[in-house]
């Protein structure tokens, strides 16, 4: 029927609209401990090397979001996290992906840049903006320091 065939959502627009059926989402962990947010130094590639980020990578098909990033973060840093909640909002990175972000409790390990960082920092509310965040995880960012402030 023309009407489902107009609402089905196979445009690029639909492709590329943050949430939109066809986006891939790249998860990142805004890691907490002790009322300290983790911030992981992208070593590579060149355009966001020395930029801070909140750790993560990829969704892989068949994988959930709060999945994947416990698979990123064990891969990255060496740790074990438990996923608490997703920050609400959705940041449009190279269509098609999303940077969607999950507070996430740090539960082992003690988190080393084996990976795709070259430096890790714990920043107290107060100092979250003295690191070069990447202009994508900003209002993320901004939001779980928010949070955490009021604690
Ligand atoms: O770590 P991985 O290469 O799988 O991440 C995919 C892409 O998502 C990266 O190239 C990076 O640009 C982006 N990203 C981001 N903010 C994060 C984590 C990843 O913009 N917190």
């Amino acid at each position: 029927e023309a009407r489902e065939a107009r609402e089905t959502p196979h445009t690029p627009e639909a492709r590329h609209a943050p949430d939109g059926a066809g986006a891939r989402v790249v998860v990142g962990g805004a890691v907490l401990r002790d009322g300290r947010l983790l911030a992981a130094r992208r070593s590579a590639p060149p355009a966001l090397a020395g930029r801070w980020e909140l750790p993560g990578g990829k969704v892989e098909p068949g994988e959930t979001a709060p999945e994947a990033l416990v698979r990123e973060l064990r891969e990255e840093l060496g740790v074990e996290v438990v996923p608490v909640a997703r920050v609400p909002g959705a940041w449009p990175l190279s269509p098609p992906h999303v940077l969607q972000v999950w507070t996430a409790r740090l539960v082992s390990g003690e988190p080393e840049p084996l990976q795709d960082h070259d430096a890790l920092r714990w920043l107290t509310p107060e100092r979250a903006g003295e690191v070069d965040w990447l202009d994508q995880d900003r209002p993320a960012v901004a939001e779980v320091v928010r949070r955490l402030a009021a604690e």
